[in-house]
């Protein structure tokens, strides 16, 4: 399950950081553009993003079988269905492959998500960029 990466263009990461710089406003602003340059050079940080099958199965189950990108029914395959980390800067210590970090999705979903630039996930997820990118500082 090896995430595309897609590298970002100039101008996609200039559009980025304008609105880096409004949503957070400056005092937050190099924490951000660290955010993202960490997420540039690599993507999981060596984290092992992994949930086994019962964790995304209990997922389903919350969800009562809808996919959390598309709103659309999932049926119980493990060959279409795979889980996606709500916060993936989380440790693996705080959770990072536990069920409250873990919504089950479409895997065609999950990979049209992959493709998408991070202010185009945090629309789609209903969040902020810097909610998006992490906010820890
Ligand atoms: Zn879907």
């Amino acid at each position: 399950m090896a995430r595309q990466i897609v590298p970002m263009t100039d101008e996609a990461l200039e559009k980025i950081l304008r609105s880096a710089l409004v949503a957070a406003g400056a005092s937050k602003f190099w924490h951000v553009v660290a955010k993202l340059k960490n997420e540039r050079v690599n993507p999981d940080r060596g984290k092992k993003m992994l949930f086994k099958w019962h964790v995304i199965r209990m997922a389903y189950q919350r969800q009562k079988g809808i996919c959390s990108i598309c709103r659309d029914d999932m049926a119980l395959d493990r060959s279409k269905i795979e889980g996606d980390h709500f916060d993936p800067n989380l440790t693996e210590e705080q959770g990072l492959n536990k069920l409250d970090n873990c919504r089950a999705v479409h895997v065609k979903c999950n990979r049209e998500k992959g493709s998408k630039t991070p202010s185009e996930v945090a629309k789609w997820k209903g969040k902020t960029l810097v909610e998006v990118l992490g906010d820890e500082s």
